[in-house]
């Protein structure tokens, strides 16, 4: 059995606009800034506990400035989402909950 997942949505920590961009690359950082408020922060995954089996990426997969954040448990950045918003990361299954480091306001 497979799940679907969709492309990571990031919601801005200080206005909650969906207009998030990915500013870094995964070697370098995880900065994003919001493009309604100009906040600018670093997204986080915890282990939420438990994993998700079948899980695969999205098609089409992310471009390079949608949100991506690295997996808790893996490291990979396959972190996207479920119908029902839970994070997942499609490497290791792992079930993610997203937190905000770094949180600059603009
Ligand atoms: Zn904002
Ligand atoms: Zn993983």
């Amino acid at each position: 059995m497979t799940v679907e997942t969709r492309k990571l949505q990031i919601a801005c920590p200080v206005c909650a606009s969906s207009e998030v961009f990915y500013t870094c690359t995964p070697n370098c950082c995880f900065n994003h800034v919001c493009g309604h408020c100009g906040s600018t922060f670093e997204p986080v995954t915890r282990k939420a506990g438990g994993t998700l089996s079948g899980a695969l990426p999205p098609q089409p997969g992310p471009e390079a400035s949608d949100p991506t954040v690295a997996c808790a448990k893996c490291e990979e950045t396959t972190v996207y989402m479920t119908e029902d918003t839970t994070l997942v990361c499609t490497s290791c299954g792992s079930r993610l909950a997203l937190e905000f480091t770094e949180i600059v306001r603009g």
